[in-house]
């Protein structure tokens, strides 16, 4: 984080048409709270706005926030221009998905100076869609994508995923060929999950669905990355593919460097540095701190304090309706978790490890040599950074380190 970096603020909107398949964030597929959600966020804001008075990303995510309609898109932007300040050139993104996307909500959203839309397509063939219970066909979301483009948006990013049963490497390939023909800014490919909580967790417990398995998920993997890199998309994160540098989502990049953000809505989490009080935190960095510093370096750096919101958004506008603070757990970083979380973001970027920390870390010369021969990462610029074969590996990389 440099000193002039500003946090970054994120706002859930619970609220989808349906509920996808393989969806776990939290969102309700119902439009009757909004006006109660709405009011109650404005609350939220004022509560926070002298800690966090100003930013440089924004990120509207959710749930869908295009399911809200052009007025209410209105006055949500109407109060963060009233409450906070966002820098020049702030990164200003909305999640939408096609089939509640609208000319009309694209222009709202611009005026307030939303810059980059991140659509969720996830793939063009319409069997896939249905796999995944998706709420639109792929003719909706190329529609969608060219509404983008004649609203004026010249920062796209779009949303896939691959590793389903109902998909080949040539149907995932065709997917991606036509959406290289729209040419986004940005493209992230997520690999399916199952999570526990999800229907399609269900539908696979019941025999109705499979997993592809491991080997063909790390063949999609290194097929995907190969061919977006030799379409001139820049590798940047596990999952993220950017059409250049200035390119890469500069809100996400806050949370995998531990630079501070604000999340309001149900559900949001948030992250500071330093006392709560009257702190200017644009100032604060935990530079000083390194992995594996000592206890006493520890306890003289910036207090890393991360809290979340209660995961029901009737419970957020009841607290918040009785001037109570929706917040329902916080923490502080112990310095294993700090470690352990920095090694783990930074083995997940292309940006690496600082090997100036690395090489504090027991150990670190031994894993490193293992690494490096088992074509993990390969060092450059002072830096220890993941390779395709490492992103593969990302999850275990951090824990290695720690073990080792
Ligand atoms: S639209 Fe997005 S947030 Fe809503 S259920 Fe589907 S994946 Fe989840």
């Amino acid at each position: 984080m440099n000193k002039e970096e500003l946090p970054g603020l994120y706002i859930h909107a619970p609220f989808c048409r349906s509920k996808c398949f393989y969806c776990d964030f939290y969102s309700v597929a119902s439009r009757s709270e909004i006006p109660a959600w709405l009011e109650a966020v404005r609350t939220e804001m004022i509560l926070y706005k002298e800690e966090f008075p100003a930013f440089d990303s924004l990120y509207l995510g959710g749930g869908t926030p295009s399911v809200l309609e052009e007025r209410e898109l209105a006055s949500l932007f109407e109060s963060l221009r009233k409450h906070f300040a966002f820098g020049p050139g702030t990164e200003m993104t909305m999640e939408a998905n096609p089939e509640s996307l609208s000319p009309g909500k694209l222009k709202t959203v611009r005026d307030f100076g939303v810059n980059r839309i991140s659509l969720g397509v996830q793939s063009l063939h319409d069997t896939d869609l249905k796999y995944l219970g998706r709420g639109h066909d792929s003719d909706q979301a190329l529609k969608a994508l060219e509404a983008c483009r004649s609203a004026g948006f010249s920062n796209l990013s779009v949303d896939l995923i691959y590793g389903l049963e109902t998909q080949t490497l040539q149907s995932w390939k065709n997917t991606l060929d036509l959406i290289l023909e729209c040419r986004p800014e940005h493209i992230s490919c997520y690999q399916l999950t199952f999570e526990k909580s999800t229907a399609l967790w269900k539908m696979r417990e019941s025999g109705r669905v499979r997993s592809i398995g491991e080997k063909m998920e790390a063949a999609f993997f290194i097929w995907t990355s190969r061919y977006l890199q030799r379409r001139g998309y820049y590798h940047y994160e596990v999952s993220n593919f950017a059409a250049g540098r200035e390119f890469m989502c500069r809100h996400n990049r806050k949370y995998w460097r531990h630079v501070p953000y604000l999340g309001l809505g149900p559900s949001a989490h948030s992250l500071s540095l330093g006392p709560m009080a009257g702190m200017d935190t644009t100032n604060v960095t935990p530079a000083g701190l390194k992995p594996g510093s000592t206890p006493a370096a520890f306890a003289r750096a910036p207090r890393i304090r991360r809290w979340w919101n209660v995961k029901s958004v009737r419970e957020y506008c009841r607290l918040l309706g009785e001037g109570k603070t929706p917040v329902a757990g916080s923490e502080s970083l112990s310095r294993e978790q700090y470690d352990l979380e920095t090694f783990d973001l930074a083995l997940r970027t292309e940006d690496g490890l600082d090997m100036s920390v690395f090489k504090d870390v027991a150990h670190s010369e031994r894993v490193l040599a293992e690494w490096q021969k088992s074509g993990f990462v390969r060092v450059s610029d002072g830096r220890a950074r993941p390779t395709r074969r490492g992103f593969l590996v990302a999850d275990s990389l951090a824990v290695m380190l720690m073990d080792a």
